[in-house]
């Protein structure tokens, strides 16, 4: 028994050996892709639940990586949080996310994602202004999605960040909500202008009361704040019906469109 819990530790050492060779590399490949502009933005609608016209466009990083083809975000977000790399990166996705929508004949806004790691920066309102009138996008067309997490901090730079934005313009949805630690009294300080209601919930209304539960209590929760429910995650006719019997105002899925590249001037999707 002994032996085989040695064995044990030294299969452990070798796979913790193998995890930071790996996060090693990723950074090392990330660094050099931002350089040689690897990232893109791929674009998914979100829509009014019940005219189903197109009010946004969510922006979704991709990396084209030379040797390992597309990757989703999930695989490489999380070391550019630890390095610090999200901040280059984030600016890159809103620099070419903001060109583009100025650029779109429909006036649709565009939704851009925003790490807690950018928010806590002092830098990141200017960043954003410049942007703006870098690309000449009005700030109106402009919606920024944080996560709960990002206000779970002691400092106050994430908040007035968000007030000084807002107060320009630029709308605030708070993203995966539902999946954090919101308090309430914290949410209705804030004055957001969207919640976005997490695809887990939406995915289990028709097998898990619960969810369906919950999904009121949000829009409900929405409604008495002044703020608009979202849902993200639809994927069927069904899901839909049940989200427009909730109130939810706005639907974003694969049942409208999945999340596809800017090509030829025109957004492709469905
Ligand atoms: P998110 O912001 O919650 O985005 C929603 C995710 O759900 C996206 O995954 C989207 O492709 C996926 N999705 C949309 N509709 C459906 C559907 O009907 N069914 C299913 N199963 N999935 C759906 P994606 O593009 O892989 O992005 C994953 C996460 O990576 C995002 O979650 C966001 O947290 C993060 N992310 C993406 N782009 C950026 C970025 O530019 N900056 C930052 N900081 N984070 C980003
Ligand atoms: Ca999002
Ligand atoms: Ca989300
Ligand atoms: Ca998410």
């Amino acid at each position: 028994a002994k032996k085989e819990g040695a064995g044990k530790i030294k299969v452990f050492r070798q796979w913790m050996l193998d995890k930071l060779q790996e996060s090693r590399t990723l950074e090392h490949d990330m660094a050099l892709a931002l350089v040689n502009k690897e990232f893109v933005v791929y674009y998914q609608p979100i829509v009014d639940s019940f005219s189903q016209e197109i009010y946004s466009y969510e922006a979704l990083i991709r990396w084209i990586h030379p040797l390992k083809g597309l990757l989703s975000p999930d695989s490489f977000i999380p070391v550019a949080e630890k390095t610090g790399m999200i901040n280059e990166m984030g600016k890159l996705v809103l620099e070419m996310a903001c060109r583009e929508a100025a650029s779109w004949v429909i006036p649709a806004k565009i939704s851009v994602n925003v790490s807690p790691v950018q928010l806590s920066s002092k830098a990141f309102a200017g960043i954003v202004l410049s942007i703006l009138n870098e690309t000449g996008l009005p700030a109106e067309r402009l919606e920024l999605e944080v996560t709960e997490s990002s206000l779970f901090t002691e400092s106050n730079t994430p908040m007035n960040t968000l007030n000084t934005l807002r107060a320009l313009g630029v709308n605030i949805s708070i993203d995966d909500f539902g999946t954090g630690y919101s308090s309430l009294s914290r949410l209705s300080r804030l004055a957001f202008d969207k919640i976005k209601i997490d695809k887990s919930f939406v995915q289990s209304i028709s097998t898990q009361e619960d969810a369906l539960n919950i999904i009121r209590l949000i829009t409900g929760m929405a409604k008495s704040l002044n703020m608009k429910a979202v849902a993200e995650g639809v994927e069927t006719q069904e899901q839909l019906e049940s989200l427009k019997l909730l109130g939810c105002d706005f639907t974003q899925g694969y049942l409208f469109g999945k999340p596809q590249p800017y090509i030829d001037g025109k957004i492709r999707y469905g």
